[in-house]
C-alpha cells in the first residue's frame, strides 16, 4: 500500500526546482503561453502559477508542451495547483522509448496509446523496432517482398508458448504517416530502427541472395540469435541496405534513424568468399574490421540522407558521429568510444529494460538507475526505457510490464539521477499512486505498486515463476546464473 504524504505530490518527472508561494488552486485559472527568446529551445520551461493566470513561458515550442503536461498531471492527481513557479529543464536532449513490434505485431491504436502515455511522462523519441528475425513490419515500395514473405511466420515458439497458427502483419506507409503525425503532435519523434547484419532472417526469408550462402531462410519461430547473417561482401546486398535507408529516411520526419547492428555472428562471414574477398580487398585481417566498416558504411548513407544515425553498441562503430546505444556487453569500449569524442545513449539491460520480470529489475532498481557513474554527462545523448515483445503479446502484460519502470527512466531522463535517489524514491511513488487516473483516461493498466518490489521469498517465486512460464528449464538455468541482485 501506498500512503499519501500531506503535501500533495508533484509531477513525474520530478521538476527542477519549485517555489512554493504558499497555497494551492483548486481549478485551473486561465493559461497563457509566453515565448522568451533567452531560454534554450530544448524542453525547459517556467510555469508562473498564480491566482490571477498561470503562464507557461519557454524558449520554443517543445517547452511549451511539457509546460502543459506538469499542469495536465496537476489536474489528474486532483491535488490542485501549487501557487509558485516551477522551472524544469531536461538532462539529456534523447529520452527515448523502445517498442518492439517484430515478436509481437501490435496495432496502430495500441502505438497510438503507448506514444499517448510516454509523452505524459515528457519522453521524446520513440524507437521503433521494426524487423527483426521474427517478422519485418514496415512496407517497403523498392522491397516488396519484405511484407509479402517476412511479414507472416508460420508459428510462433517463444519459451513454453507454442503455436501452430501463422501470423503476421506489418504498417503500411500510410499508417506510418498517420503514426509520426499523432506522435508529432504529443511532442514526440518517432527513430525507426533496421536492424542489419544480424537479426535480418526475416528480411533474408525474403531475400535469400543477400546472406553469404544464398541459402533460403524463414522467419523465425523462435527468439535467439541466429548465424545466417547478412553478407557485408556482396555489392548488391549493400545496395538493397541503402535503398531501404533511403527509403525510410525519407519515409520518417525525425532526427534520428537507428541501423542497429546488435548480436551477429561471424561464422558465416568467416567461411564466405565474397567476405573474404572484400576483407582483402580492404586490407582487413578480423571480421571485427569488416564490422565495423559495415557500420560506418550504413551511418554514411543515414547522414547523406540528412539524418543522424544510431547503432547497437555491439555494432562497434568507429565514425564517432554515430550515437551509439549501449545495452549490454563491453563498457569498456563503449567509455573509450566516449571518451574519443562519440555520444551514447544508455538502455542497459538491468535497468532499463521492462520485459523482465519486476523480481529481477525491481521498480527501485530502475528508479536508483545512475548513468553518469558510467558515462560523464557531456557524452550522453540520452537514456531510453525498453520493451521486447518476446514475453509481451499483448498490451495488458505491456501496460504492466513498462509502467512504472518507463517513468521511473523518464524520470532520470529529466533529472540525471542527480538528486539522492533514496529519498525521492517514496516521492516519485506516490506520485505515481496519485496518477491512475491519468492511466485510466490514457487505457494503460500499470503494475501495482505492491507487486514492483518484491523481496525474499516473493522475489525468488516471481523471478522463477517469471522464468518458468517463458523459458525451457535448460535455459531457465543460465537464466538463474545471471540473476543479478
Ligand atoms: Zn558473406
Amino acid at each position: 500500500m501506498v500512503r499519501l504524504s500531506s503535501a500533495p505530490p508533484d509531477p513525474i518527472p520530478a521538476p527542477k526546482r519549485i517555489y512554493r508561494g504558499g497555497g494551492r488552486l483548486d481549478s485551473l485559472p486561465s493559461v497563457t503561453h509566453v515565448p522568451d527568446g533567452s531560454m534554450p529551445d530544448d524542453g525547459s520551461y517556467r510555469l508562473e502559477i498564480r491566482q490571477s493566470g498561470v503562464k507557461i513561458v519557454s524558449g520554443g515550442a517543445e517547452g511549451g508542451r511539457w509546460g502543459a503536461v506538469t499542469l495536465a498531471q496537476y489536474s489528474f492527481m486532483g491535488c490542485g495547483f501549487p501557487v509558485g513557479i516551477i522551472e524544469d529543464a531536461p538532462t539529456y536532449p534523447y529520452r527515448g522509448l523502445l517498442f518492439d513490434c517484430s515478436r509481437t505485431f501490435f496495432e496502430t491504436d495500441e502505438l497510438k496509446t503507448l506514444i499517448d502515455c510516454m509523452s505524459m511522462f515528457k519522453l521524446n523519441r520513440f524507437h521503433w523496432h521494426l524487423t527483426d528475425d521474427q517478422g519485418w513490419r514496415l512496407e517497403s515500395e523498392v522491397l516488396p517482398r519484405l511484407t509479402e514473405i517476412g511479414s507472416v511466420r508460420s508459428g510462433s515458439d517463444f519459451g513454453r508458448h507454442h503455436s501452430r497458427i501463422s501470423s503476421g502483419g506489418f504498417y503500411t506507409r500510410e499508417q506510418v504517416r498517420e503514426l509520426i503525425a499523432f506522435a508529432r503532435a504529443r511532442g514526440v519523434q518517432i527513430v525507426p530502427e533496421l536492424d542489419f547484419p544480424g537479426h535480418c532472417s526475416a528480411f533474408l526469408a525474403a531475400y535469400p541472395e543477400f546472406s553469404c550462402s544464398g541459402e533460403p531462410s524463414e522467419v523465425r519461430t523462435a527468439p535467439g540469435i541466429y548465424e545466417n547473417v547478412l553478407c557485408p561482401g556482396k555489392d548488391a546486398a549493400i545496395e538493397a541496405v541503402f535503398s531501404l535507408i533511403d527509403e525510410t529516411a525519407k519515409l520518417f520526419d525525425g532526427e534520428y534513424l537507428h541501423i542497429g547492428g546488435d548480436e551477429a555472428p561471424d561464422a558465416h562471414w568467416k567461411t564466405c568468399p565474397d567476405c573474404k574477398k572484400r576483407m582483402e580487398s580492404l586490407g582487413f585481417t578480423t571480421t571485427g574490421q569488416l564490422r565495423s566498416w559495415f557500420t560506418d558504411l550504413l551511418a554514411e548513407r543515414v547522414r547523406k540522407n540528412g539524418k543522424k544515425p544510431i547503432c547497437w553498441n555491439d555494432a562497434e562503430p568507429v565514425a564517432k558521429d554515430t550515437a551509439m546505444q549501449y545495452w549490454f556487453g563491453d563498457k569498456d569500449a563503449v567509455r573509450q568510444f566516449a571518451e574519443n569524442g562519440g555520444r551514447v545513449i544508455l538502455s542497459e539491460l538491468p535497468y532499463c529494460y521492462t520485459d523482465y520480470s519486476y523480481a529481477q529489475t525491481p521498480l527501485k532498481k530502475c528508479f536508483s538507475y545512475r548513468p553518469e557513474d558510467f558515462i560523464p554527462r557531456e557524452r550522453l545523448l540520452g537514456i531510453e526505457a525498453a520493451l521486447w515483445s518476446s514475453y509481451a503479446h499483448d498490451m495488458r502484460r505491456v501496460g504492466f510490464m513498462m509502467y512504472p519502470r518507463a517513468a521511473a527512466i523518464a524520470d532520470i531522463a529529466w533529472n540525471g539521477g542527480r538528486v539522492s535517489r533514496e529519498t525521492s524514491y517514496a516521492a516519485f511513488r506516490t506520485a505515481f499512486e496519485a496518477l491512475t487516473p491519468m492511466f485510466g483516461s490514457i487505457g494503460i493498466v500499470p503494475a501495482k505498486l505492491n507487486r514492483t518490489d518484491p523481496k525474499g521469498p516473493v522475489r525468488v517465486m516471481d523471478f522463477t515463476r517469471f522464468w518458468a512460464e517463458n523459458l525451457t528449464p535448460s535455459a531457465l538455468a543460465s537464466e538463474i546464473k545471471n540473476f543479478r541482485r
